[in-house]
């Protein structure tokens, strides 16, 4: 092994960042204070102007959504199965049932032609997700949710940063009643280590979010507390708030980068391989991951261990999540949503993270293509 490792992602901190980080450590306050409340109004700027709150993770503003849209027991929510486990898992987690829809074989985000067939009087809402950052496309998304009266939980965890319509995804396109969910991961396009932010419909009280991300507390007056809901845990520290911060400052630098190294890929990508490219979107999505379908009949499994021995990280997002035992014990099965099902056993991640060099770039798709030609 000669060249260093790349790997499919990987976080850029810069040493502003970790100065602000040290300042907090110093300031005797770590814990959800000035920091978060700075970091919701920063990012409530970029969804324009709509509500913010922080949580300290993606998953736990979805399900925090669920529950404020008085989402639970008997009740059917949809969503795609070529995502990751935290979207159909918030729905089990309140009680209610996952409905999964196929994909769109092009976008791989849910099919949203199909979306209506699944539609029963016990659904009451969609979760859909903008797989590696390609937004599904919200105009068709808000007429479906209309028709069918559907609250709308938008799994926005790869899609910060990414437009719809030259609009930041979180701003409102038209209908003020949506949940939108972003995550904070560090594979994410900015992190603040782990952490998560909910964007807040019109109908909603952000107080009411509040008390459900700290066990259900309301205080009044001076002394004054009660407990009404059942909450958890789920507050942002100013520790990882000052990173997001610091990360949320180089949101455009990283997107542009991104899009950057992604136009590369298509550069220089041998179309010759029998791989499946994503749509060569450059207005909406963010570039989140860069993901390929591998020619069918390749040995993914092998493709990976030879790529990793010539040093190149690749990632698997995802395989299909209905064929997972607790999926099928819902009575999900193969052959179900065969489209899903397909790309899950095809997907590939190819390194994309913004301080990828365009030789990186090259040289992921030189590696791929030998490893392709090895392996038949
Ligand atoms: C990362 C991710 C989540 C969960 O976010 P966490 O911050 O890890 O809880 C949910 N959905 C999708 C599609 C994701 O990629």
């Amino acid at each position: 092994m000669t060249a260093s490792f790349l790997p499919f992602t990987r976080p850029s901190i810069d040493e502003e960042t970790i100065a602000s980080v040290a300042d907090v450590l110093r300031s005797g306050w770590l814990t959800t204070g000035p920091k978060a409340n700075e970091f919701e109004a920063a990012l409530s700027v970029h969804c324009g102007g709509r509500p913010v709150r922080v949580c300290n993770s993606g998953t736990v503003t979805m399900e925090i959504a669920l529950r404020l849209a008085g989402i639970g027991v008997n009740d059917e929510v949809i969503t795609t199965p070529l995502s990751w486990v935290a979207t159909a898992g918030v729905i089990l987690a309140v009680g209610a049932r996952p409905v999964f829809v196929d994909i769109d074989p092009i976008t791989r985000n849910i099919d949203l032609d199909k979306v209506s067939a699944a539609i029963t009087p016990r659904t009451r809402a969609i979760i859909p997700v903008d797989l590696a950052g390609l937004p599904v496309n919200r105009d068709k998304l808000h007429v479906i949710a209309q028709d069918h009266k559907l609250r709308v939980i938008e799994d926005a965890a790869q899609s910060f940063g990414a437009c719809w319509k030259g609009k930041p995804i979180g701003s409102s396109f038209g209908n003020d009643s949506d949940f939108v969910s972003f995550s904070f991961h560090p594979n994410k396009n900015i992190t603040t280590g782990e952490g998560g932010a909910l964007v807040l419909p019109a109908d909603i009280d952000p107080a009411a979010c509040e008390r459900m991300r700290l066990q259900g507390v309301r205080r009044f007056g001076e002394d004054g507390m009660d407990v009404e809901v059942l909450g958890g845990k789920a507050n942002l520290t100013d520790i990882a708030a000052a990173i997001g911060l610091g990360q949320l400052k180089r949101l455009g630098e990283f997107t542009e980068r991104r899009k950057a190294l992604a136009r590369h890929y298509f550069g220089h990508f041998d179309r010759n391989l029998a791989c499946q490219l994503p749509p060569e979107d450059f207005e909406n999505s963010n570039w989140h991951m860069f993901q390929i379908l591998l020619p069918s009949g390749c040995d993914r499994a092998r493709l990976i261990a030879a790529m990793r021995e010539r040093s190149i990280g690749i990632g698997v997002h995802y395989p299909a999540m209905h064929l997972f035992t607790l999926y099928r014990r819902l009575g999900y099965k193969e052959g179900d949503f065969p489209l899903a099902e397909e790309a899950g056993r095809r997907i590939v991640t190819l390194p994309l993270f913004p301080a990828m060099l365009d030789s990186d770039v090259e040289r992921v798709c030189s590696t791929l293509a030998d490893v392709l030609k090895s392996l038949v």
